[in-house]
Protein backbone atom coordinates (compact mmCIF):
# COMPACT_ATOMS: atom_id res chain seq x y z
CA UNK A 1 0.00 0.00 0.00
CA UNK A 2 1.36 3.53 -1.17
CA UNK A 3 1.67 5.80 2.35
CA UNK A 4 -0.48 8.21 2.53
CA UNK A 5 1.52 10.04 5.39
CA UNK A 6 3.00 13.20 5.76
CA UNK A 7 4.50 15.18 8.33
CA UNK A 8 4.77 18.79 8.49
CA UNK A 9 7.18 20.69 11.09
CA UNK A 10 5.21 23.77 11.88
CA UNK A 11 6.93 24.61 15.54
CA UNK A 12 10.50 23.62 17.68
CA UNK A 13 12.35 23.59 14.07
CA UNK A 14 15.32 25.65 14.73
CA UNK A 15 13.95 26.73 17.75
CA UNK A 16 13.16 25.37 21.05
CA UNK A 17 9.94 26.73 21.61
CA UNK A 18 6.21 26.40 19.61
CA UNK A 19 6.63 22.42 19.78
CA UNK A 20 4.18 20.91 16.91
CA UNK A 21 4.14 18.55 14.59
CA UNK A 22 1.50 17.79 12.20
CA UNK A 23 0.67 14.49 10.86
CA UNK A 24 -1.64 13.93 8.22
CA UNK A 25 -2.41 10.76 7.36
CA UNK A 26 -5.07 9.26 4.70
CA UNK A 27 -6.74 13.03 5.27
CA UNK A 28 -7.17 13.68 8.77
CA UNK A 29 -4.84 15.54 11.02
CA UNK A 30 -3.13 14.94 13.84
CA UNK A 31 -0.87 17.13 16.14
CA UNK A 32 1.93 15.79 18.17
CA UNK A 33 1.98 18.91 21.29
CA UNK A 34 0.04 22.20 20.66
CA UNK A 35 3.05 24.50 22.00
CA UNK A 36 3.47 28.65 22.05
CA UNK A 37 6.34 29.72 20.67
CA UNK A 38 7.97 32.07 23.55
CA UNK A 39 11.07 34.53 23.74
CA UNK A 40 12.39 37.59 21.80
CA UNK A 41 9.40 39.70 19.88
CA UNK A 42 10.68 37.97 16.65
CA UNK A 43 9.86 34.38 17.90
CA UNK A 44 6.58 35.39 19.88
CA UNK A 45 5.32 36.73 16.48
CA UNK A 46 5.84 33.34 15.31
CA UNK A 47 2.37 32.49 16.91
CA UNK A 48 0.53 34.49 14.48
CA UNK A 49 1.30 33.09 11.50
CA UNK A 50 -2.11 30.74 10.33
CA UNK A 51 -1.34 26.91 11.00
CA UNK A 52 -0.73 24.47 7.40
CA UNK A 53 -4.54 23.28 8.39
CA UNK A 54 -7.28 25.61 9.65
CA UNK A 55 -7.63 24.74 13.76
CA UNK A 56 -10.95 22.97 12.90
CA UNK A 57 -9.90 20.37 10.54
CA UNK A 58 -7.46 19.29 13.04
CA UNK A 59 -8.70 15.85 14.00
CA UNK A 60 -6.98 15.43 17.38
CA UNK A 61 -4.43 16.58 19.46
CA UNK A 62 -1.22 14.59 21.27
CA UNK A 63 0.82 16.07 24.21
CA UNK A 64 3.18 15.02 25.00
CA UNK A 65 3.99 16.92 29.04
CA UNK A 66 2.47 20.22 30.62
CA UNK A 67 5.78 22.52 29.57
CA UNK A 68 3.77 25.92 28.05
CA UNK A 69 5.86 25.91 25.34
CA UNK A 70 4.26 22.00 24.12
CA UNK A 71 0.79 23.16 25.53
CA UNK A 72 0.71 26.56 25.51
CA UNK A 73 -0.95 26.90 22.10
CA UNK A 74 -3.95 24.56 22.61
CA UNK A 75 -6.40 27.47 23.96
CA UNK A 76 -5.60 29.34 21.23
CA UNK A 77 -6.59 26.24 18.72
CA UNK A 78 -9.87 26.01 20.70
CA UNK A 79 -10.57 29.49 20.53
CA UNK A 80 -9.69 29.16 16.11
CA UNK A 81 -12.17 26.11 16.11
CA UNK A 82 -10.24 22.87 16.94
CA UNK A 83 -13.09 20.89 18.65
CA UNK A 84 -11.34 17.47 18.59
CA UNK A 85 -10.21 15.36 21.52
CA UNK A 86 -6.77 16.05 23.23
CA UNK A 87 -5.07 13.34 24.66
CA UNK A 88 -2.51 13.20 28.00
CA UNK A 89 -1.58 11.65 30.90
CA UNK A 90 -3.26 11.90 33.94
CA UNK A 91 -0.67 13.37 36.01
CA UNK A 92 -0.08 16.26 32.75
CA UNK A 93 -3.95 16.70 32.56
CA UNK A 94 -3.31 18.21 36.22
CA UNK A 95 -0.34 20.10 35.08
CA UNK A 96 -2.18 21.45 32.20
CA UNK A 97 -4.74 23.09 34.04
CA UNK A 98 -1.99 24.86 36.45
CA UNK A 99 0.01 25.93 33.66
CA UNK A 100 -2.96 26.89 31.06
CA UNK A 101 -4.58 28.66 33.90
CA UNK A 102 -1.42 30.53 34.57
CA UNK A 103 -0.71 31.47 31.06
CA UNK A 104 -3.79 33.24 30.78
CA UNK A 105 -3.48 35.03 33.96
CA UNK A 106 0.14 36.26 32.50
CA UNK A 107 -0.92 37.41 29.22
CA UNK A 108 -4.03 39.04 30.54
CA UNK A 109 -1.47 41.09 32.94
CA UNK A 110 1.33 41.57 30.79
CA UNK A 111 -1.29 43.16 28.00
CA UNK A 112 -2.70 45.62 31.18
CA UNK A 113 1.12 46.78 32.03
CA UNK A 114 2.89 46.56 28.46
CA UNK A 115 4.92 43.72 28.35
CA UNK A 116 7.97 43.98 30.98
CA UNK A 117 8.03 47.98 29.98
CA UNK A 118 9.69 46.59 26.92
CA UNK A 119 7.15 48.48 24.89
CA UNK A 120 4.00 50.87 25.39
CA UNK A 121 1.38 48.51 24.47
CA UNK A 122 1.25 44.54 24.49
CA UNK A 123 -0.70 42.70 21.95
CA UNK A 124 -4.20 41.23 23.45
CA UNK A 125 -3.99 38.18 24.61
CA UNK A 126 -3.76 35.11 22.50
CA UNK A 127 -6.74 33.54 24.98
CA UNK A 128 -8.84 34.08 28.15
CA UNK A 129 -9.64 31.85 31.11
CA UNK A 130 -13.03 31.18 29.34
CA UNK A 131 -10.82 29.16 26.33
CA UNK A 132 -8.73 27.05 28.85
CA UNK A 133 -12.05 26.03 30.34
CA UNK A 134 -12.94 24.97 26.59
CA UNK A 135 -9.87 23.70 26.23
CA UNK A 136 -9.45 21.12 29.54
CA UNK A 137 -13.51 20.40 28.26
CA UNK A 138 -11.56 18.51 25.25
CA UNK A 139 -8.52 16.24 27.46
CA UNK A 140 -8.82 12.81 27.05
CA UNK A 141 -6.58 11.34 30.00
CA UNK A 142 -4.78 7.82 28.86
CA UNK A 143 -2.49 6.36 31.18
CA UNK A 144 1.10 5.47 30.12
CA UNK A 145 1.60 1.85 28.22
CA UNK A 146 -2.00 2.02 27.05
CA UNK A 147 -2.49 1.77 23.42
CA UNK A 148 -5.15 4.50 22.09
CA UNK A 149 -6.96 5.26 18.34
CA UNK A 150 -6.04 8.36 17.30
CA UNK A 151 -8.64 9.88 14.90
CA UNK A 152 -9.25 6.22 13.61
CA UNK A 153 -6.12 6.42 11.20
CA UNK A 154 -3.38 6.05 13.95
CA UNK A 155 -2.80 3.86 17.48
CA UNK A 156 -0.95 5.89 19.78
CA UNK A 157 0.99 4.60 23.16
CA UNK A 158 2.45 7.04 25.67
CA UNK A 159 6.03 5.79 27.52
CA UNK A 160 7.78 7.45 30.45
CA UNK A 161 10.11 9.91 29.24
CA UNK A 162 11.47 10.83 32.19
CA UNK A 163 11.67 14.96 32.04
CA UNK A 164 9.01 16.03 34.15
CA UNK A 165 6.01 14.83 36.01
CA UNK A 166 3.67 13.35 33.62
CA UNK A 167 5.82 13.67 30.73
CA UNK A 168 5.74 10.94 27.88
CA UNK A 169 6.80 10.38 24.63
CA UNK A 170 4.99 8.66 21.82
CA UNK A 171 4.92 6.19 19.87
CA UNK A 172 1.49 6.44 16.28
CA UNK A 173 1.57 2.94 14.30
CA UNK A 174 -0.15 3.21 11.11
CA UNK A 175 0.20 1.63 7.68
CA UNK A 176 2.71 -0.72 9.12
CA UNK A 177 4.91 2.03 10.43
CA UNK A 178 5.74 3.06 13.82
CA UNK A 179 6.83 6.75 14.34
CA UNK A 180 8.25 7.72 17.89
CA UNK A 181 8.26 11.36 18.81
CA UNK A 182 10.34 12.07 21.79
CA UNK A 183 8.63 14.93 23.05
CA UNK A 184 11.22 16.27 25.91
CA UNK A 185 13.76 13.92 26.77
CA UNK A 186 14.46 13.82 30.59
CA UNK A 187 17.82 12.34 32.12
CA UNK A 188 18.95 9.12 33.31
CA UNK A 189 19.44 8.36 37.05
CA UNK A 190 17.54 11.62 38.62
CA UNK A 191 16.63 11.81 42.34
CA UNK A 192 12.23 12.37 41.26
CA UNK A 193 11.97 10.83 38.38
CA UNK A 194 12.26 7.39 36.93
CA UNK A 195 14.30 7.21 33.86
CA UNK A 196 12.90 7.15 29.65
CA UNK A 197 11.62 3.77 28.84
CA UNK A 198 13.41 1.90 25.70
CA UNK A 199 12.48 2.91 22.18
CA UNK A 200 11.45 -0.35 20.81
CA UNK A 201 11.49 -0.56 17.32
CA UNK A 202 10.93 2.47 15.02
CA UNK A 203 11.04 3.68 11.57
CA UNK A 204 10.85 7.22 12.02
CA UNK A 205 11.95 9.30 15.27
CA UNK A 206 11.66 13.00 16.02
CA UNK A 207 14.20 13.56 18.75
CA UNK A 208 14.55 16.93 20.98
CA UNK A 209 17.97 18.24 20.97
CA UNK A 210 17.98 21.02 23.88
CA UNK A 211 21.14 19.76 25.01
CA UNK A 212 22.44 17.70 22.00
CA UNK A 213 25.66 19.41 21.74
CA UNK A 214 26.39 19.59 25.56
CA UNK A 215 27.19 17.42 28.82
CA UNK A 216 25.69 18.01 32.18
CA UNK A 217 27.82 18.41 35.48
CA UNK A 218 27.60 15.22 37.13
CA UNK A 219 26.72 16.70 40.57
CA UNK A 220 24.72 19.77 40.71
CA UNK A 221 24.10 19.10 44.24
CA UNK A 222 27.69 19.92 45.51
CA UNK A 223 28.01 23.04 42.95
CA UNK A 224 24.57 23.99 45.49
CA UNK A 225 25.87 23.45 48.80
CA UNK A 226 29.22 25.38 47.73
CA UNK A 227 27.08 28.54 46.64
CA UNK A 228 24.80 28.44 49.68
CA UNK A 229 27.52 28.14 52.06
CA UNK A 230 29.35 31.35 50.31
CA UNK A 231 26.35 33.31 50.46
CA UNK A 232 25.87 32.63 54.28
CA UNK A 233 29.18 34.42 54.35
CA UNK A 234 27.97 37.03 52.39
CA UNK A 235 24.80 37.32 54.94
CA UNK A 236 22.49 38.84 52.78
CA UNK A 237 19.62 36.65 51.24
CA UNK A 238 19.73 34.28 48.28
CA UNK A 239 17.17 34.46 45.77
CA UNK A 240 16.45 31.63 43.39
CA UNK A 241 14.28 31.86 40.34
CA UNK A 242 13.03 28.47 39.61
CA UNK A 243 10.55 27.17 37.56
CA UNK A 244 7.45 26.38 39.55
CA UNK A 245 7.29 23.04 36.95
CA UNK A 246 9.76 20.29 38.15
CA UNK A 247 12.98 23.20 38.94
CA UNK A 248 11.37 24.21 42.48
CA UNK A 249 10.64 20.53 43.34
CA UNK A 250 14.54 19.51 42.13
CA UNK A 251 15.93 22.85 44.01
CA UNK A 252 13.69 21.83 47.76
CA UNK A 253 14.65 18.02 47.05
CA UNK A 254 18.69 19.17 46.63
CA UNK A 255 18.39 21.23 49.52
CA UNK A 256 16.94 18.66 51.87
CA UNK A 257 19.75 16.49 50.75
CA UNK A 258 22.22 19.24 51.82
CA UNK A 259 20.63 20.01 54.57
CA UNK A 260 20.74 16.68 55.96
CA UNK A 261 25.02 16.47 55.97
CA UNK A 262 25.49 20.18 56.68
CA UNK A 263 24.25 21.72 59.89
CA UNK A 264 24.84 25.54 58.97
CA UNK A 265 22.73 24.82 56.25
CA UNK A 266 20.15 23.03 58.21
CA UNK A 267 19.60 26.17 59.82
CA UNK A 268 18.91 28.56 56.95
CA UNK A 269 15.48 29.41 56.68
CA UNK A 270 13.84 28.34 53.27
CA UNK A 271 10.95 30.10 51.37
CA UNK A 272 8.80 29.14 48.58
CA UNK A 273 7.38 32.32 47.78
CA UNK A 274 5.33 30.43 44.80
CA UNK A 275 1.48 29.59 44.37
CA UNK A 276 2.01 27.85 41.48
CA UNK A 277 4.85 25.71 42.55
CA UNK A 278 2.40 24.40 46.11
CA UNK A 279 -0.17 23.61 43.12
CA UNK A 280 2.40 21.24 41.32
CA UNK A 281 3.57 20.10 44.65
CA UNK A 282 0.07 18.88 45.15
CA UNK A 283 0.23 17.17 41.32
CA UNK A 284 3.26 14.89 42.94
CA UNK A 285 0.91 14.03 45.80
CA UNK A 286 -1.96 13.18 43.83
CA UNK A 287 0.56 11.30 42.09
CA UNK A 288 2.43 8.68 43.74
CA UNK A 289 3.00 6.28 40.64
CA UNK A 290 4.71 9.28 38.40
CA UNK A 291 7.64 9.42 40.30
CA UNK A 292 10.14 7.90 42.77
CA UNK A 293 8.85 8.10 46.53
CA UNK A 294 9.50 11.81 47.99
CA UNK A 295 11.11 11.70 51.69
CA UNK A 296 9.51 13.72 54.42
CA UNK A 297 10.60 15.17 57.52
CA UNK A 298 9.20 14.29 60.69
CA UNK A 299 6.85 17.67 60.26
CA UNK A 300 5.76 16.56 56.82
CA UNK A 301 7.45 18.80 55.67
CA UNK A 302 7.81 18.29 51.18
CA UNK A 303 10.80 17.05 50.39
CA UNK A 304 12.20 16.73 53.94
CA UNK A 305 13.21 20.57 53.83
CA UNK A 306 14.27 22.21 57.39
CA UNK A 307 12.94 25.37 58.14
CA UNK A 308 10.85 25.46 55.11
CA UNK A 309 7.90 27.65 55.02
CA UNK A 310 5.83 28.23 52.24
CA UNK A 311 4.16 31.76 51.00
CA UNK A 312 1.16 31.68 49.22
CA UNK A 313 -1.20 34.47 49.71
CA UNK A 314 0.28 38.22 48.52
CA UNK A 315 0.25 39.47 51.69
CA UNK A 316 3.14 36.62 53.03
CA UNK A 317 5.03 37.22 50.17
CA UNK A 318 5.18 40.55 50.83
CA UNK A 319 6.25 39.79 54.49
CA UNK A 320 9.52 38.28 52.57
CA UNK A 321 10.69 42.23 51.69
CA UNK A 322 11.30 42.80 55.35
CA UNK A 323 13.99 40.00 54.46
CA UNK A 324 17.72 40.67 55.66
CA UNK A 325 19.92 38.25 56.56
CA UNK A 326 20.76 34.51 55.34
CA UNK A 327 17.97 32.82 54.11
CA UNK A 328 16.52 31.40 50.69
CA UNK A 329 13.69 32.32 48.39
CA UNK A 330 12.36 29.90 45.88
CA UNK A 331 10.05 31.82 43.56
CA UNK A 332 9.19 31.75 40.00
CA UNK A 333 9.58 32.55 36.84
CA UNK A 334 12.85 30.84 36.50
CA UNK A 335 13.88 33.21 34.08
CA UNK A 336 12.85 36.07 36.18
CA UNK A 337 10.48 37.12 32.93
CA UNK A 338 7.43 37.84 35.54
CA UNK A 339 5.63 36.43 38.60
CA UNK A 340 7.08 36.91 42.04
CA UNK A 341 10.73 36.92 41.59
CA UNK A 342 10.47 40.56 40.37
CA UNK A 343 9.64 41.92 43.43
CA UNK A 344 12.72 40.21 45.11
CA UNK A 345 15.17 40.92 42.56
CA UNK A 346 13.94 44.73 42.72
CA UNK A 347 14.58 44.34 46.18
CA UNK A 348 18.01 42.54 46.37
CA UNK A 349 19.98 43.23 43.13
CA UNK A 350 21.70 46.39 44.64
CA UNK A 351 22.87 44.54 47.60
CA UNK A 352 26.35 43.63 47.91
CA UNK A 353 25.97 41.07 50.42
CA UNK A 354 22.96 39.18 48.28
CA UNK A 355 23.06 36.10 46.24
CA UNK A 356 21.07 35.43 43.00
CA UNK A 357 20.89 31.39 42.08
CA UNK A 358 19.86 30.82 38.38
CA UNK A 359 19.64 26.75 38.51
CA UNK A 360 17.89 26.94 34.70
CA UNK A 361 18.65 27.77 31.40
CA UNK A 362 18.48 31.08 30.14
CA UNK A 363 17.02 32.36 26.97
CA UNK A 364 17.82 35.44 24.94
CA UNK A 365 15.78 38.46 25.85
CA UNK A 366 14.77 37.50 29.36
CA UNK A 367 16.55 39.55 32.60
CA UNK A 368 17.92 35.87 34.11
CA UNK A 369 19.81 36.08 30.50
CA UNK A 370 21.16 39.53 31.10
CA UNK A 371 21.82 38.99 34.92
CA UNK A 372 23.88 35.49 33.75
CA UNK A 373 25.63 37.38 30.97
CA UNK A 374 27.22 40.14 32.86
CA UNK A 375 24.95 42.88 33.13
CA UNK A 376 26.31 46.12 35.44
CA UNK A 377 22.41 47.23 35.54
CA UNK A 378 19.11 46.23 34.85
CA UNK A 379 15.86 47.97 34.79
CA UNK A 380 13.13 46.34 37.07
CA UNK A 381 9.52 47.95 37.79
CA UNK A 382 10.66 51.45 35.43
CA UNK A 383 13.42 51.84 38.31
CA UNK A 384 17.50 51.22 36.91
CA UNK A 385 19.14 49.37 39.63
CA UNK A 386 22.69 48.19 39.86
CA UNK A 387 23.97 44.73 40.11
CA UNK A 388 25.79 44.49 43.35
CA UNK A 389 24.97 41.33 44.57
CA UNK A 390 26.44 37.80 43.40
CA UNK A 391 25.32 36.13 40.43
CA UNK A 392 25.49 32.18 40.46
CA UNK A 393 24.37 30.05 37.10
CA UNK A 394 24.05 26.25 37.86
CA UNK A 395 23.60 24.23 34.83
CA UNK A 396 23.21 21.20 36.58
CA UNK A 397 19.76 21.23 37.34
CA UNK A 398 18.52 20.61 33.63
CA UNK A 399 15.47 18.82 33.33
CA UNK A 400 16.67 17.54 29.29
CA UNK A 401 18.72 15.10 28.08
CA UNK A 402 22.46 15.54 27.45
CA UNK A 403 24.46 14.28 24.58
CA UNK A 404 25.37 11.32 26.97
CA UNK A 405 21.53 10.52 28.06
CA UNK A 406 20.54 10.56 24.24
CA UNK A 407 22.55 8.80 23.29
CA UNK A 408 21.87 6.52 25.78
CA UNK A 409 18.07 6.50 24.32
CA UNK A 410 18.79 6.24 21.21
CA UNK A 411 21.09 2.71 21.64
CA UNK A 412 17.54 1.67 23.19
CA UNK A 413 16.04 1.64 19.23
CA UNK A 414 15.58 -2.29 18.20
CA UNK A 415 15.80 -0.71 14.38
CA UNK A 416 17.32 1.66 11.80
CA UNK A 417 14.80 4.93 11.96
CA UNK A 418 15.43 8.00 10.30
CA UNK A 419 15.65 10.49 12.67
CA UNK A 420 14.52 14.37 12.40
CA UNK A 421 16.28 16.43 15.36
CA UNK A 422 13.45 19.25 16.78
CA UNK A 423 13.80 21.51 19.47
CA UNK A 424 16.90 22.87 19.51
CA UNK A 425 19.37 25.52 18.47
CA UNK A 426 20.96 24.77 15.15
CA UNK A 427 23.98 24.21 16.34
CA UNK A 428 22.71 21.30 18.75
CA UNK A 429 20.00 19.75 16.62
CA UNK A 430 22.85 19.13 14.19
CA UNK A 431 25.18 17.58 16.92
CA UNK A 432 22.23 15.34 17.35
CA UNK A 433 21.71 14.30 13.59
CA UNK A 434 25.71 14.03 13.33
CA UNK A 435 25.21 11.91 16.55
CA UNK A 436 23.01 9.40 15.08
CA UNK A 437 24.49 9.08 12.18
CA UNK A 438 27.78 8.56 13.45
CA UNK A 439 27.40 6.37 16.40
CA UNK A 440 24.76 4.32 14.98
CA UNK A 441 24.53 4.42 11.35
CA UNK A 442 20.93 6.30 11.09
CA UNK A 443 20.10 7.90 8.13
CA UNK A 444 19.36 11.91 10.05
CA UNK A 445 18.47 15.78 9.63
CA UNK A 446 17.40 18.89 10.81
CA UNK A 447 13.78 19.54 10.88
CA UNK A 448 13.22 22.92 9.45
CA UNK A 449 10.33 24.46 10.49
CA UNK A 450 7.34 24.35 7.73
CA UNK A 451 8.91 21.71 6.05
CA UNK A 452 7.10 18.46 4.94
CA UNK A 453 8.15 14.56 4.72
CA UNK A 454 6.27 11.92 3.16
CA UNK A 455 6.47 9.03 5.63
ZN1 LIG B 1 9.52 20.40 28.54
Amino acid sequence: MASTAQLTFVGAAGTVTGSKHLLSIGGRHIFIDCGLFQGVVDVRALNDIPLPVPAGEIDAVVITHGHLDHIGYLPKLVRDGFRGPVFCTPPTQGLMQIVLDDAAHLQRELHARGFNHERPHAPPPYYDESDVVSAMGLVRPVPLNAPFDTAGVATATYHNAGHIIGSAFVALEFEGKRVVFSGDLGRYGRPLLYDPDPIGAAEIIVSESTYGDRIHPPDPSEELRATLATAMVLGGPIVIPAFAVERSQDILLAIAQIQARDERIASLPIHLDSPMAAKVDALFEAFPDAHKPIPRDRAGAPFGVQNFSLEVTTEESKALNALAGPAVVVSASGMASGGRILHHLHNHLADPNATIVFPGYQSVGTLGFLLTHGAHSVRIFGDTLPVLATIVHLSGFSAHADQNDLKRWFATCRSKPHLYAVHGEVESATAVATLAGAAFGWPAEVARRGMTVDL
